[in-house]
């Protein structure tokens, strides 16, 4: 049966920048969580960054400047946390690839998770639900 890729804050593990989880009620994630299919992780922790940690963001691109070390991930408080994430993604990247994994659920807005959205700093830092 084929494995799905979830970010594990959406399983309700309390992964987030700020020790909370971003639970969601789906019927499929629990069928699929019965069937053994999920593999859950979390980037960020993967990446070596502790919970809580400061919320961070991409600065000056996308996702894909990152990887070309053209924009850089920097937290709210001015520190450079490109290193850990990209860390993280490569190991996140060889979990697919060890599990053939062609699907994913992933937390959006997160700059690590988010797939089409990702948080761009137009909105307050701690009010939203977007920085993961
Ligand atoms: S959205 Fe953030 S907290 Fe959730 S799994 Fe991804 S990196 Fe971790």
């Amino acid at each position: 049966m084929e494995k799905v890729l979830v970010s594990a804050c959406l399983l309700g593990r309390p992964v987030r920048y700020n020790g909370k989880s971003l639970t969601v009620d789906s019927q499929y994630l629990d069928k699929w969580q019965r069937q053994g299919r999920l593999v859950a992780i979390c980037p960020e922790m993967e990446g070596g960054l502790p919970v809580p940690r400061a919320a961070a963001e991409i600065v000056d691109g996308q996702a894909g400047d990152v990887v070309d070390g053209t924009a850089e991930v920097i937290t709210i408080a001015g520190e450079n946390v490109t290193a850990p994430f990209m860390s993280g993604a490569e190991k996140v990247l060889s979990l697919c690839r060890q599990h053939h994994i062609k699907m994913a659920v992933l937390a959006e807005g997160s700059p690590s998770c988010g797939s089409s959205e990702v948080y761009d700093g137009s909105l307050v830092v701690g009010q939203n639900c977007y920085i993961a």
